[in-house]
Order: structure tokens, then sequence, then C-alpha cells
């Protein structure tokens, strides 16, 4: 602004260049500076190119003081500023303000992430005197669907699946008009020339319900699923499934049907007055709920009044979100919470094509509603979590992706890269003019469908951003597919393929969304998660890395235990617990002293010496130094899920659920189960070594302590001696300064809010900068931005053509 004052001295007219960059493109930007310019009597023009919004205005100075304020004060609600850059203007400007069409041909509007339903657009639809009155697609720049129906660029309606809709009258003065709210609202419709719902019997019988006694096919969806109908909702980027939550008979059904035994279930909710009677809303969690992305996010389930506990087996959160859509808002209308959970059978992925909804979902609904705009692009629900005191993206997909994030000081001239990320949860990453792009969470590779989708997905992208990579990178583990299909392509095209190592990917994306720079010095990577490939030939999942964007060293690990029967192990948490106890205190003391136990019954009699001969001959049984394959023994030694997890981490999860919180606040000797840190024999490893626990924990299993007390004890205990470990690895053993200072916390471990925020309070009481996850899930669905830093930094670097080297300590 020294500038415009300067100027202001001696004029009483002056002409300015604004540039905006951010995400202005596609979220009703310039219609806003159009307006604002208007009412401030500016003469000038707006238009999108290539680096976001151009603005050229002239007027006095102090109108033109005002234009910029305001710009920075009123963006649209999708809008993100990151940086409005102003100078002086000598060349002509229309007298009258006006939208200019963009400039040059390879400018491009964005693709924005779809938006959950904007405040005018609720009010509308349930005006009567609106012509939205009770439309489900009502929509604006402000709120509506963008990735879910995108199929090409640039990003106009012809390139989407409005494409059929031929807009009316009205809709078009409206899209014309730059005072409308909207403007260039590529998804424009109303009843007259829209999309419709319409309700379908999914066996192909005709509809029978009485019509009379419904106002419209929404209403009627109402009445089903108050009668205890489970109906198949075609959303936003993909079907749900939905049905009265409150009635344990029809969730127990749908649960059946599904084929979902104990993962849980979705809910959601016609406002947050619903969600209160049943959970706490702390003001973070709130915020997260009613934001634009409107994802799910899990609350503490806390309050009196109860949902049936088919809906969440085993824990003590619940998934809430509030309608997404016009079409969602309609039905919950003076309804219960419902269930709207995925519209899939067991681990496919979410249906999105009518007739895979008929084929896929006829055996679980019988009723579907319909409507005739076509889904293009699969996006699922996004889920958060609110951890120590922020909330944290588990799941990123609908409302987040494909906003880009920026990469840290250092980046800026990074060459046009793909990450292709992980096998489970998996995503990748775009790197562009120094952002990420990562894609929407595309799910389990190893599912055939989940699979086509993600390469589908990969040529969107490329599209879309106008993507040219001049390297890939992937994951070194030999079967992930994602780290193959790399391999094919690299070979292929040819391009070179850089490696990155799963942990190490894990602590680079923690540090990029932290816009930790480049050069910054090493931080201290704690990363908890359940498998990886690690360097030695063994499997990673609970480490010590000392790491930047290049290089990482391996300072410490957990003690590396045996999983008899490779991934039979993971879906069986007894074969962990067996081998946890084999591994520290042997059959001999285990029977000498616990022989009482319930457990040693149960052990008893499984295959216990063909598990021993594998682990013996190391026949598919892979050492694991894993966090989570812990939480699995421990969890399944307080037989909390024993016999088979139904989905990952759900051994962990019902772990956390059941935490006595009373007892995790003390902070006495008893309150935490002991470890110990040793060295590894064979590799001088530093290690966390769980005997001590073992024994302790068995002996309250002899004392019959109650569970939730010894799953405290367990969560402080692993907390204590993680921090304790921090602490040795960051005193130089020269007796120098600290060997680091900053923790980067990464591994999906960190979705346990009780572990995770007992570990960053005991870092930052011990003065640790402590570094953490929130815009990318701590999860593999991370590892793509992390891997995208790591090329990205090999690549500045110029380094050998192939392969990116790390180094394991011993
Ligand atoms: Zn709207
Ligand atoms: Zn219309």
């Amino acid at each position: 602004m020294t500038l415009l004052q300067a100027v202001r001295q001696e004029a009483q007219f002056v002409a300015m260049e604004i540039r905006v960059r951010g995400r202005v493109q596609g979220v009703g930007f310039r219609p806003t500076v159009w307006r604002i310019a208007r009412e401030l009597g500016l003469a000038g023009e707006v238009l999108n190119d290539c680096e976001g919004v151009l603005a050229r205005v002239g007027g006095s100075p102090g109108a033109v003081e005002d234009f910029i304020a305001r710009l920075e004060r009123e963006p649209p609600p999708l809008a993100r500023i990151d940086e409005i850059e102003v100078r002086a203007f000598d060349g002509a400007l229309p007298s009258e303000f006006r939208i200019a069409e963009s400039l040059a041909g390879d400018a491009h509007t964005e693709v924005a992430p779809d938006a959950a339903i904007c405040a005018a657009c609720a009010q509308e639809i349930v005006d009567p005197f609106q012509r939205r009155f009770r439309y489900p697609f009502a929509n604006c720049t402000h709120c509506g669907p963008r990735l879910s129906i995108v199929k090409g660029i640039p990003y106009d309606r012809a390139n989407t699946t409005m494409s059929p809709f031929a807009m009316c009258e009205a809709c078009e003065g409206e899209y014309r008009n730059p005072a409308d709210r909207r403007f260039h609202a590529e998804a424009i419709a109303c009843h007259v020339c829209g999309p419709r719902a319409r309700l379908i019997r999914l066996d192909g019988r005709a509809t029978s319900f009485d019509r009379h006694s419904t106002l419209d096919e929404v209403d009627a969806v109402r009445g089903l699923i108050t009668k205890g109908e489970i109906v198949a909702i075609k959303g936003l980027g993909g079907f749900h499934l939905a049905c009265d939550a409150t009635n344990a008979e029809v969730v127990a059904r749908l649960r059946r049907l599904k084929r979902r035994d104990a993962k849980p279930f979705a809910l959601m909710a016609r406002d947050l007055d619903v969600i209160r009677r049943y959970c706490t809303v702390g003001a973070e969690e709130e915020r997260t709920l009613v934001s634009a992305a409107a994802p799910i996010v899990l609350l503490a389930a806390d309050k009196a009044e109860r949902l049936p506990d088919e809906v969440a087996p085993g824990l003590a959160t619940l998934g809430f979100m509030l309608p997404t859509t016009p079409l969602h808002l309609l039905i919950l209308a003076r309804m219960e919470p419902v269930v709207m959970t995925s519209g899939n059978v067991s681990e496919e992925p979410q249906v999105i094509d009518d007739d895979a909804a008929r084929a896929r979902l006829g055996e679980i609904a019988t009723y579907a509603l319909m409507h005739d705009r076509k889904i293009a692009n699969r996006v699922d629900d996004s889920v958060a979590r609110v951890m120590a005191g922020r909330a944290r993206i588990l799941r990123r997909a609908r409302g987040f992706a494909p906003a880009p994030i920026a990469l840290p000081p250092g980046f800026e001239n990074s060459p046009e890269l793909l990450a292709m990320g992980g096998e489970l949860k998996a995503t990748f990453c775009l790197v562009k003019d120094g952002e990420a792009i990562l894609s929407q969470h595309q799910g389990d590779l190893e599912n055939v469908e989940t699979f086509d989708d993600y390469r589908k997905n990969l040529a969107l992208y490329a599209e879309l951003f106008h993507h040219a990579p001049r390297a890939l990178v992937a994951d070194r583990h030999p079967e992930y597919l994602s780290a193959k299909l790399a391999r094919e392509w690299a070979q292929a095209q040819p391009l070179p393929l850089i490696d990155a190592q799963h942990h190490h990917a894990h602590v680079a994306a923690c540090l990029a969304e932290n816009n930790i720079p480049l050069d910054a010095p090493p931080a201290l990577g704690i990363v908890l998660d359940g498998l990886g490939w690690g360097d030695d030939g063994t499997v990673w999942g609970g480490e010590f890395l000392l790491a930047d964007y290049r290089h990482f060293e391996r300072l410490g690990a957990f003690k590396p235990v045996a999983m008899p029967g490779g991934a039979q192990a993971v879906r069986e948490p007894w074969r962990n617990l067996y081998a946890h106890l084999m591994a520290e205190m042997g059959w001999a003391e285990f029977s000498m002293n616990f022989a009482e136990l319930e457990l040693f019954a149960d052990l008893l009699r499984r295959p216990r010496a063909t598990l021993d001969a594998m682990v013996r001959a190391g026949v598919n049984s892979p050492k694991a130094s894993s966090c989570g394959r812990l939480f699995d023994a421990v969890a399944a030694a307080l037989n909390l899920c024993r016999e088979r997890q139904a989905y990952e981490g759900e051994a962990a999860a019902r772990l956390e659920a059941i935490v006595d919180l009373d007892a995790m606040s003390r902070d006495d000797e008893e309150s935490a189960y002991p470890f110990a840190i040793p060295n590894l024999r064979d590799t001088c490893l530093l290690h966390i070594e769980p005997l001590a626990m073992w024994r302790a924990l068995l002996g309250d299993l002899v004392l019959k302590t109650p569970a939730p007390l010894m799953a405290a004890r367990f969560h402080k205990g692993l907390a204590k001696i993680i921090v304790a470990m921090t602490r040795k690895l960051a005193h130089r053993e020269d007796g120098g300064g600290a060997r680091f200072d900053t923790i980067a916390l990464s591994g999906g471990c960190f979705q346990n809010r009780i572990l995770f925020e007992e570990i960053v309070r005991l870092l930052e009481q011990d003065n640790f900068t402590v570094l953490s996850h929130a815009q990318v899930p701590a999860n593999d669905a991370g590892l793509a931005l992390g891997q995208a830093a790591i090329g990205a930094a090999h690549l500045i670097d110029g380094g050998a053509k192939n392969r990116y080297a790390g180094r394991t300590k011993g």
C-alpha cells in the first residue's frame, strides 16, 4: 500500500492492476470484484488468467484503497486469497466496470472441490415464493457440485454432467448476470430445466407408495425411512444407503445385507441440535461440521441419549455429518438421525452409476431415490476428527479434493511429477507450479474396481491440471499395485522412477503440510502405523527416523516381532498376541505364571506347534516393528477383538474406545505400564521393548483389573516410552547440543486421539516443537504427498537418474 499512498499525494485519479492468487477461480470471485467495483464507482475490468484473477481499476485513490480492503475482507465464501499484488497501471480502462473474457488460450478455470449447500440456497428451497422452492438440485457459485460432475477442461457446463440440461430462460438470465449469485454457476438448474429426482423400486416393480399422502418423491423417501425401509439415495459423489439410525432392527439388517460386520456407519442429522442430543460438539467440531466441506466428524458419544450399538459397535464415538445437498436437506427435514453409509457391498467402492446401483444395491434396498444428473467421479464423504484442539482430516475427499496444497519454500521450481501413493487408503499426488494436488481418497487398490477407478482418476487429473510429469515416485514395496504401475509406466514412457521409503514418505508429508522449508535441518519423525516396506528386508511400522526431504536415518524402532501367517496375522489379532508373548516371555514363563487366565486356555487350544514352526523357520512370518500390531496384540489380550478384525484398525479403535479417562489424567507411577529401551543385539538399533508391559498387563488380568483401567495404562505407558525414546535420541552421544528440536508425528496410529494428545502433551512439556497432520491424513492416504516432496527435492537437486537412496543405521 505504500505505492498507493505515494501516488495518492499527487493524483485525483489512479489506475492500479491488482493480481489475486489463491483459490479464486470457479468460486464467484469475478462477480464479487465486479460488484465491489461498481459500488465504489470504479472504472476497469476483471478477468481470469493462468495465474488467478487480474483486476484493473481506476478511480479516486480513496476508492481504490477501499476496493482492495474490501476484496480482502469480503471474498466469496469458497475463495481463499493467498496473495494480493498491486502495481500502477497506465493502459486504457473501460469506463464502465466489466467482466472481460479470459486471457490467452491456455488459461482455464480451476476445478474446485464440491461444496455443501450454502445458507442462501438452503433458504430458497424452503421459501414457497422462490422459484427453487423444494428443488433438490439448487446450487450457486457458493455451493454445489464441482469435482463430482467434471469430465474435462475447461471447467464449464459443456464439460460436466450438466451438459444434457439446456438452461431455461430464467436460469440463463441468472447465469449471465454478474450481479446474480448464480453468475457462471456451471451447475445452475431449476424445476423447469434441471435434473429431477425420482423414486424407483430396485426390484423392477412399479412403485406403489401412496402418492396422495406425500408432497413429492423426496417426502416419500422420508416416509419409507421412518417406516423402517433401507433406501438407496443417489447423492453428490456417490450412492448412499440410508435408514433410521434409531431403529436397531433396521440398522442390524443393513449391516447384514451390506456384509459389513463392525465398521462404524456414518450418520446424517438435520441440524446441530439433533447431533447434540447424542454427542458433545465443541467449537472446532461445530466449525468443521458447518464448513463448506461438511465432512463426517467423529464425536464423543457421551450424552444420555443413545443410538443402538449396531451403528458403531464397540466404539465411543459417532461420525455425524450435516445435510450436504438440497436433496439431503429436504429428506432430513423433521427427521431423526439417519444412517448415511456409502452405497456398496462390503469392501467394494461406492456405487456412482444408476445401472450399478440396480445391480448391486437391489439386494440391500428395495427403494432408490435416483436422479438424472450423472456422477462423473466418485468422491467419498470426507472424515475429520478434532484432536489437540484442531480438526484433522482422516479421509480427504468430498469438499477438500482437488484443492491444491502449497509446497514449502524451496520447492517453487520443482519440475512436474506424479507420486503414486500407497496401497490401502490410496491417493496420488501431482506436483505443479510449486503446489501439490492430492487426489481424493481412492480406497484399497487390491479391490479390482478401486484400482480401475484409481487409473481413471490418474487420467482425469492429468487432463484437469494439464499435467505432464517428468518423473514418477512410488513406494519401495515390491507388491503395491501403485508401485507396480509406476514401474510399468516408467519403463514404457520412459520416465525416471524415484522410490521413497514408506515411513520416510510419512515424515516428509508431515513436514510438507507444516510448510517446513526444503533446506530446514532434519526433524525426528515418529511414525506409528501398521506395516510398511523397510529398507532391511523386514516390515517396519513403529519408527524413529531423523529425516528431511532428502535423507533419513533410522535411529530407533519398536521391537520387531514375527507375524505368523503374514496377512492373516493382520486379520486375526490372536496371532500377534501369541507371537508377542512367545517373543517376550516364551511359553514356559507364560504357562507358569498365567495358567489361571482365560487367555491361557484360549491360546492352549490354538495350533501353537504350527505357528512355532512357521516362526522358527521364518516361513510366512515376516518380522515387523509395528505399533499397529502391538495395539492388536493388546486388544486381543483384553479380549476386545481377538478372533478377527472386521476392518483395518478395529482392534486399536476398540482399545481406545474403552480407555478410563480419569485414569488417563492421573500422573502417578501406577498409571502407566512400564516399557524399556535397550539396544537391539544384532543392529545396535535402540528399540522399544514391551516385556515389562506384558508382565504388568497379564498381572492385571490375574487381578481382574477393569479393562478400561488397563487400556489407560497401556496408552499412558506407550506415550511415556515414546517420549523417553525421543529424549534419548535428541541427546548427542558426543555431548554436543541437541540433535533435533522438531518432532514430526505421522502414521495411522496417530488417529488415536488419546495416544496422540498424550504424546503431544509430553513432547511439548519437554519443549520440543511438534508437527502433526491436519489437512492431510496421518494414515497412508498422506503418503502420496510425502512421496511428492521427496521426489521434488530429488529433482531439484538434479540427483542421480534412477534411485533415491535413504540410509539405514547398522
Ligand atoms: Zn448456494
Ligand atoms: Zn432453469
